[in-house]
């Protein structure tokens, strides 16, 4: 899968994306992330992209000729009159005003072989060049920040880690946090006793079947505890009711 994100700060992405498990799925070719610098783009020598707002306000706001040409650049093929092919790749614009990343989100995404994620700065971006080339926003929570470097990476981490041969154990983000629509539950490792604290018997118990009851009914009892309104999505049973209040009980 590839990721071309469009930005004036090439080196937060790549930096922060060059680590560990995405900087190493790139390495083996899984993924491609490139950053394309939309200063490359500002057709003046001073690399100037961003002028002042129609209609007064304060900031500065990027203006619609680099992103549009950053944009084309990624496109591949342009038709012949050089504007934006008919078969361009789908384009994401980082933005508060966007939907909410979730993890449903995320798993649609990965059935694009190439994203362009278009981040802002400053005041943000001339609308007329959104309307032209982007086809969706998307926010990653209802807070403002100084740019969409940050959340471009956040996308790009949750999407590639769903892609396979990203992580080692393929398996292993099916049971995590939001994938089933609940909370993981408590993980443990080794000392089996730490500041006099025992490791749950089941989880050394070996019995596959008893710790995959008591990690599902433990995620529950953590979402009804943390996050409410994830269950009310949930069709949970009376007898899992009971269980979830068994541990309640016991706390
Ligand atoms: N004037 C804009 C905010 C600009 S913040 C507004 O009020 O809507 C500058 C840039 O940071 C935005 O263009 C966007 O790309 C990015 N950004 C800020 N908050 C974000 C968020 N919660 N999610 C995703 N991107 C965000």
């Amino acid at each position: 899968m590839k990721f071309s994100v469009l930005t004036l700060f090439p080196k937060q992405v790549k930096d922060f994306l060059g680590e560990s498990i995405i900087g190493r799925a790139e390495e083996k070719g899984i993924l491609s992330i490139e950053a394309i610098d939309i200063r490359d783009f500002s057709g003046n020598r001073y690399g100037k992209v961003d002028d002042t707002l129609f209609g007064g306000g304060t900031g500065m706001l990027m203006q619609c000729e680099p992103v549009y040409q950053a944009f084309l650049s990624v496109c591949g093929e342009a038709d012949t009159e050089g504007g934006i092919p008919s078969k361009k790749p789908h384009c994401i614009f980082m933005s508060p005003k966007g939907a909410v990343l979730t993890q449903e989100k995320a798993r649609e995404l990965t059935k694009y072989d190439h994203l362009v994620i278009l981040c802002g700065h400053y005041e943000g971006i001339d609308q007329r060049v959104l309307d032209e080339i982007v086809d969706e926003d998307l926010s990653i929570g209802d807070y403002v920040l100084t740019g969409g470097e940050v959340a471009a990476c956040v996308v790009i981490d949750c999407v590639s880690r769903m892609i396979p041969g990203v992580l080692p154990n393929e398996e292993a983000y099916e049971e995590e946090s939001h994938m089933q629509g609940y909370l993981e539950a408590p993980q443990y490792t080794k000392p089996n006793i730490w500041h006099e604290k025992a490791v749950p018997e089941v989880m050394i118990s070996g019995n596959h079947a008893k710790i995959k009851e008591w990690k599902r009914i433990h995620g529950l009892y953590d979402t009804w505890k943390r996050r409410p309104d994830m269950l009310e999505k949930l069709d949970i049973s009376s007898e899992d009711w009971k269980k979830i209040l068994e541990i309640e009980k016991d706390r």
